[in-house]
């Protein structure tokens, strides 16, 4: 959906859902709103926050011919445990196919996570050889479990040609 935010345009949510994982996800907005849309748009009534995945968003991004950029998973963490890995490459893979049309941003409070899924935790992994347009990106976030994995720089950008 299209996004307020300035630095992206459209949000892509093909899993939703998260569990708090450091200080900074005391005021999370994704909470917040998953727990408004409580029963409608595929946010289970009784846990609106539980970890869900919207098959019928998955290919969602094919279908603007437009550029844009594209913030996955706004509404939960991508790299959360209960996300299942042949999910996580799913996505990943619709935005390899995609990766001149549309800049993909990932964001994660677990990006030590995030680097083993990137760094070959699947054979093959679409991600690596990933150039054009495509930029992944990483946030330490205030994880104290993941911070040291990431400096002294907290954003990683991996794959890109930019
Ligand atoms: S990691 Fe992100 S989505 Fe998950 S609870 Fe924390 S702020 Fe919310």
């Amino acid at each position: 959906m299209p996004s307020k935010i300035e630095w992206t345009d459209e949000t892509w949510n093909p899993v939703t859902g998260c569990t708090p994982i450091s200080p900074g996800c005391d005021h999370c907005y994704a909470e917040r709103m998953a727990k408004r849309l409580a029963g409608r748009y595929g946010y289970p009534k009784d846990e609106p926050f539980k970890v869900t995945c919207h098959e019928d968003k998955m290919n969602e991004p094919f279908g603007w011919k437009k550029p844009k950029r594209v913030f996955v998973c706004s509404m939960g963490d991508l790299f959360h445990p209960d996300v299942e890995p042949w999910q996580q490459y799913r996505i990943f893979k619709n935005a390899y196919d995609l990766r001149n049309r549309h800049t993909f941003i990932f964001l994660t409070k677990r990006p030590i996570r995030m680097l083993r899924f990137i760094t070959g935790s699947f054979p093959p992994n679409p991600f690596l050889p990933m150039s054009g347009n495509s930029t992944l990106t990483g946030f330490t976030g205030s994880s104290s479990e993941a911070r040291p994995a990431l400096e002294p720089d907290p954003c990683t950008r991996i794959g890109s040609d930019r």
